[in-house]
């Protein structure tokens, strides 16, 4: 297209308007589903229900065309939840959940007092002795396990062949843990295992005082979709996507924020709708919040195999997830399946010289991406580097993100989702 000068400048005074993020914009929307109204955005107190309709409500504000029920696709899973009781007392010492101690995601319930034994090496090793201790009745016992020691000699294959066969334990505990690193669980496991942190308990530790109170239910929940349709091919879609839900709360006072995992990628998601609302695309570019994917990528399978738009019209998915880092780089999981996607991403970087490294990665069954690509759909899943090193536990909050290289990934993206859609000319 011919332009002449004074639309040039116009173009220039735009540009530094229009293509602009909007940090301050991103920092309100992850204090906001991180806030603790929205419960960690998993299954109690509807908090993965309030951040759908928070997404619901923004996608509105900026007049996003709605795909499904007024933006909302939904679904259910069975998922197990603890909406009241945790609570774990040793010797008499209480020990704060999510901060001192997690219980194993799927964790049935239990409620009483119960005994401890610490597993010894020797017990598992030496087979005369192994065969005296088992022989004892164990049955309102919990085994205590080193957890540096104890990977060398236990795991949980083990650990399960032991409770279940050869000991009948009540559960297990793993203690001197160094990261209490929780998830979801669509089904109870059969015993509870227990995850102390390092220094809380001690060699004579003799009994503990366990509470759990778990539910399983069938969850219903939503995707929430909308799009902005394309000026010059509207029939051909690129996909941002990024998983909205977290972990919820463990017990009714232990919060897991979720604001690198995946507040961030939702506030980037919604940014990058403000930027196309302003500047149309050619191509439609849809906007998905998926639900249940820390339960296992539920909501991205069920999109997959129910699409509101047909898979083979969509030309690129970016799934974003954790994206408050950035100092070391970025990493593009699925970048060695699609090496001309990757050398257009490392291109656009360079020439916007935004983040130290661009790193790819093969296939992986680690975020929303996975379910599209593989049904031949070209899907990128990006996340943020840097020192940043809570993941699944309640430090990671709002507070605790830099969300340093925003800015940078935020151009990144978008000069690629750019030039993505110009190599259709
Ligand atoms: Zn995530």
């Amino acid at each position: 297209m011919k332009a002449n000068f004074t639309s040039i400048l116009l173009g220039l005074f735009f540009f530094s308007f229009a293509n602009a993020q909007d940090l301050s914009y991103a920092r309100k929307i992850i204090e906001k589903l991180c806030s603790k109204d929205f419960a960690g955005r998993g299954y109690v107190n509807e908090g993965d229900k309030k951040a759908a309709n928070y997404i619901r409500e923004e996608f509105t504000q900026l007049k996003l065309a709605p795909m499904g029920e007024r933006y909302f696709q939904y679904f259910g899973f069975p998922v197990v939840s603890y909406p009241a009781r945790v609570f774990l007392n040793a010797d008499d010492n209480e020990l704060m959940p999510g901060e001192d101690f997690i219980i194993n995601p799927g964790c049935p319930s239990i409620s009483g007092n119960f005994k401890v034994i610490r597993l010894d090496s020797t017990m598992v090793d030496n087979n005369n002795e192994y065969k005296k201790w088992f022989k004892k009745n164990l049955k309102s016992y919990f085994l205590i396990v080193d957890e540096l020691k104890g990977k060398k000699f236990i795991n949980q294959a083990r650990a399960d062949a032991i409770l279940k066969n050869e000991v009948k334990a009540k559960g297990l505990i793993f203690d001197k843990q160094e990261n209490l690193v929780w998830g979801v669980s669509m089904g109870f496991e059969p015993y509870p295992i227990i995850y102390v942190k390092k220094g809380l308990l001690n060699r004579l530790t003799l009994k503990i005082k366990l509470t759990v109170d778990a539910t399983l239910t069938i969850h219903g929940t939503q995707n929430v979709i909308g799009y902005i349709k394309g000026s010059v091919q509207p029939d051909s879609f690129l996909v941002v996507s990024a998983h909205y839900d977290h972990l919820g709360m463990m017990g009714n006072e232990s919060i897991f924020p979720g604001a690198n995992d995946n507040a961030s990628g939702i506030a980037m998601m919604l940014d990058l709708a403000r930027h196309y609302k302003e500047n149309p695309p050619e191509m439609s570019v849809v906007f998905i919040g998926f639900a249940a994917e820390e339960a296992g990528l539920i909501g991205s399978l069920f999109f997959t195999e129910n699409p509101l738009i047909p898979l083979k019209k969509i030309s690129l998915v970016v799934n974003l997830d954790l994206m408050a880092t950035g100092d070391k780089g970025l990493t593009a999981v699925n970048g060695s399946v699609y090496p001309d996607l990757f050398s257009l991403l490392q291109t656009c970087n360079s020439k916007g010289n935004y983040l130290p490294e661009i790193a790819p990665r093969g296939k992986a069954m680690n975020s929303d991406h996975y379910h599209f690509s593989e049904k031949n759909v070209p899907a990128l899943f990006f996340y943020l580097r840097g020192e940043y090193h809570q993941y699944h536990d309640v430090g990671d909050t709002y507070k605790a993100i830099t969300l340093s290289k925003y800015n940078e990934a935020f151009g990144l993206i978008r000069d690629f989702m750019n030039a993505r859609m110009k190599l259709y000319y």
